[in-house]
């Protein structure tokens, strides 16, 4: 049997949007060289796959990336990344997470480059690279204010000296990770550059500079190309969306639609409840459409009574409970919807421009973020690549 549910990933449109950023990016440099002001080299992308590349899947999505030029590939832990490889990717691998909870063995057997943010982690892979005779490239991470990994900004003279004389490990690269770079008001990113800046400087004067330097997600990319450093780490806009609240004129194309069909089309009398708990009660006779997507697939609980899916061309609001399987859509206002209708619950439908939902646009609607709808995917959601 097939699922009807079925999230098409455009394979074209993650490879353009990769040649879209690179475009922008050498544009930019370009201006810059003009105008003799900040960047004036292009930077290298690293394309962030971590998060099974963000619900997409993480195979095929970096076998593209790979044969499109990306620099380097990230995941979050070693485990992804022995994936990947298992999968046949050769590139470069940066894992961004840290490395206490894993098995280190992975970054040897499978040449992984690991990020390392703290003393005991850079301690165990010396200790590591010593036993197996090797040496091991690793990127470092520095916290200059999101406070989660990385060795602090401001103590690195006292932090750093036993991990940068470790015999095993080589510095290849600096980075660090901005906490607001989509809000354009908030202060800390600017003092996170100044910090990441002076850190840069610190491990100079530390003997081990300078080195290869990263730092911009897709909000800062878009932001600031002071903060282009040599490589650029875009996740979001990859796959064809732009972090909100910011804009962009970048072409991007969404690379994940989700799709379904109508399995049953049921009237409802006025005054009955439908689904679990009977929230929505129909104030007219009402006809629903009954669709074989739920929140086992990811779709929020929040979107009932706040979402909508396309049918036939139009809007068709979800009311009642989004239930674990399925979920229902009020079609009254739509004519003839029958069983085999398509249904979209993210992408377009039709020729209307406006007929488009994207994963942006859901995640306003229940109040989080496009990152969460589109890696909430679920399991059982068949990819089909094209
Ligand atoms: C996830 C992640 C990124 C990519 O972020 P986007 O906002 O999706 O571009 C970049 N760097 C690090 C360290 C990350 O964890």
């Amino acid at each position: 049997m097939v699922r009807c549910t079925t999230a098409r990933v455009d394979l074209q449109a993650l490879e353009a949007n990769l040649r879209a950023i690179g475009s922008y990016l050498e544009d930019e440099a370009r201006l810059n060289r003009g105008a003799g002001r900040g960047p004036v080299l292009p930077p290298g992308i690293i394309a962030v796959v971590k998060a099974n590349a963000y619900g997409h899947g993480a195979r095929r999505v970096a076998q593209t990336l790979e044969a499109s030029g990306a620099t380097m590939l990230a995941v979050a832990d070693i485990e992804e990344g022995v994936d990947l490889r298992k999968s046949g990717v050769r590139a470069p691998i940066l894992v961004f997470g840290a490395l206490s909870v894993s098995d280190l063995d992975g970054v040897f057997d499978h040449e992984l480059t690991p990020t390392i943010s703290s003393p005991a982690a850079g301690a165990a892979l010396q200790a590591a690279a010593l036993a197996r005779r090797t040496s091991l490239h690793y990127h470092l991470k520095i916290d200059t204010g999101m406070n989660r990994l990385g060795f602090r900004h401001d103590n690195l003279r006292l932090t750093l000296p036993q991990l940068l004389s470790s015999a095993n490990l080589v510095l290849d690269a600096v980075h660090t990770h901005f906490g607001t770079a989509e809000e354009p008001g908030n202060p800390l990113f600017g003092e996170q550059r100044d910090r990441f800046e002076r850190a840069c400087v610190a491990i100079g004067e530390l003997g081990a500079g300078p080195r290869l330097r990263h730092a911009a997600n897709s909000a800062a990319l878009l932001r600031d190309s002071r903060v282009w450093y040599d490589f650029v780490r875009p996740g979001l806009l990859l796959y064809g969306l732009v972090p909100p609240p910011l804009g962009s004129t970048l072409p991007l194309k969404p690379v994940m639609s989700l799709t379904s069909q109508v399995v049953a089309v049921k009237g409802v009398r006025v005054g009955e409840t439908v689904g679990y708990d009977g929230r929505f009660r129909a104030e007219r006779a009402t006809t629903l459409a009954v669709i074989p997507a739920g929140y086992a697939d990811g779709l929020d609980r929040r979107l009932e009574g706040r979402g909508s899916v396309l049918i036939r061309g139009r809007r068709a609001p979800i009311v009642g409970a989004v239930s674990m399987d399925m979920l229902t859509a009020d079609v009254t206002d739509i004519d003839t919807v029958g069983p085999g209708d398509e249904v979209v619950l993210i992408g377009s439908q039709g020729s209307d421009p406006q007929q488009t939902i994207d994963a942006r646009e859901m995640a306003a609607w229940i109040g989080t973020i496009p990152y969460e709808v589109l890696c909430r995917l679920g399991s059982r959601v068949e990819r089909k690549y094209e």
